[in-house]
């Protein structure tokens, strides 16, 4: 199978003979991105499949990409949608949400997901994460849960679980809507269960960064049909027929606003990618969990540096792969050694800046210094390492090494 790789200038085409052929200390003689997305031939024909059938948007490739999604994850329902966050607003608009209405969700996540809760008028209430790892405290939800919780919204960090058991049973116990911000999470499972098929409803992501794109898009997957129903109609102005059912044959002119509805569809074009990306999903897998393996055998010993340990290692969708670097055991900072990667030729991101640590939130939510101490020290440190599927072993080996060589001269 040939592929398809775009090649901006700063970030171009790296091999495993560059890498391990690094010319100076342990540089690699190509930039090496945080992140690649991997489409190949069959993304592109299917594109201009769709370019010249005269079906842009909302039409049999959409159909066919949802059908695929709903299979792959075992729900009843996959909705697609322009994006993650328009998914959970979907959810949460779809559930009747407004002022008054609360949603318990995780400090550790990314703007999108209390955006989403803001949207609808509801008030997001943060909670922190596990000492252990970054995943919503389901000890923490028990206490911010009140007589106005409607939701429970956990996020899969970097695609390992939350203990969906313990916030399924607290949700119940309150009447609350079990929503997931599987953002990460594909493919990952809890329990042998696949994310998507267990809580009410489960939010994804095909943003270019994510395990599998399409540029920009979602899913809500849910067997709920009443929501289904509702999401499908609220995704495109609350009519009550999708376009493509309008204008064929035995379609009509006709329409019905039946409620209120948004712009939040998913194009033809998009879904035309989807549809080959999860062909390649579990080759896309395989792979992560190889750079994982390599990463976990050769960072495991670096002094001052701490591995990832999800609570369940083969049930995580390993969309990132975050190292904390122990700051008080180094004579820089996190910020210093992204430099030192940087002037190595390795790009690295930070997932996430906490939610209550943004000035937009913190007065919002009204939050102060000392909230969720355990997600403030998840974030202080925190430096996500390149991890894409067409990342070769060599360029694992060579960001473990630069690493290496970084932290040993940093140590104090
Ligand atoms: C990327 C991301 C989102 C938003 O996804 P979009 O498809 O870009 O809207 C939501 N939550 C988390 C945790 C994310 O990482």
């Amino acid at each position: 199978m040939r592929t398809f790789r775009p090649q901006p200038k700063e970030a171009p085409e790296v091999t495993s003979e560059a890498n391990t052929a690094a010319a100076t200390g342990t540089r690699l003689d190509e930039f090496l991105p945080f992140h690649r997305p991997h489409l190949g031939e069959e993304e592109i024909a299917e594109v201009v499949d769709t370019l010249r059938s005269g079906w842009l948007t909302m039409g049999p490739k959409t159909a066919l990409f949802e059908e695929k999604f709903a299979a792959k994850v075992g729900a009843s329902h996959a909705v697609a949608v322009a994006s993650c966050t328009a998914a959970l607003h979907l959810a949460l608009d779809a559930l009747e949400l407004g002022p008054g209405d609360e949603v318990v969700t995780s400090t550790y996540t990314f703007t999108s997901t209390v955006a989403s809760i803001l949207y609808t008028g509801a008030t997001p209430v943060l909670v922190d994460t596990e000492a252990s790892y970054p995943n919503m405290d389901p000890g923490a939800v028990e206490k911010a849960i009140t007589e106005q919780t409607r939701v429970i919204l956990p996020v899969h960090f970097a695609g390992a679980p939350c203990n969906l058991t313990r916030l399924g049973q607290l949700a119940d116990d309150c009447g609350a809507v079990l929503l997931e911000d599987a953002a990460h999470a594909l493919p990952a499972s809890y329990g042998g269960r696949s994310i998507g098929s267990i809580g009410h409803a489960t939010a994804f992501s095909f943003y270019a960064g994510k395990n599998i794109t399409t540029g920009e898009g979602g899913m809500l997957t849910t067997d709920d049909d009443e929501l289904a129903a509702s999401v499908r109609m609220k995704r495109l102005h609350g009519i009550s027929r999708d376009a493509w059912k309008r204008y064929t044959a035995e379609g009509s002119w006709y329409y019905e606003v039946e409620t209120r509805g948004f712009k939040y569809n998913m194009t033809d074009i998009q879904a035309a990618i989807g549809i080959h990306q999860l062909d390649r999903i579990d080759g896309f897998d395989e792979r992560r969990r190889r750079i994982v393996s390599i990463y976990d055998e050769l960072l495991g010993g670096v002094p001052g540096l701490v591995v990832p340990h999800p609570p369940d290692r083969d049930a995580c969708a390993w969309h990132l792969y975050v190292v904390r670097v122990e700051e008080d055991r180094l004579a820089c900072t996190r910020s210093d050694i992204i430099e030192m990667l940087k002037a190595d030729n390795i790009g690295t991101s930070v997932h996430f800046i906490p939610i209550h640590m943004h000035p937009f939130y913190a007065e919002r939510l009204g939050c102060v210094r000392g909230d969720f101490p355990n997600a403030t020290s998840a974030y202080q440190g925190a430096i996500s390492l390149p991890l894409f599927p067409a990342m070769t072993d060599a360029d694992a080996t060579a960001v473990c090494a630069s690493l290496r060589r970084i932290m040993e001269e940093q140590a104090r």
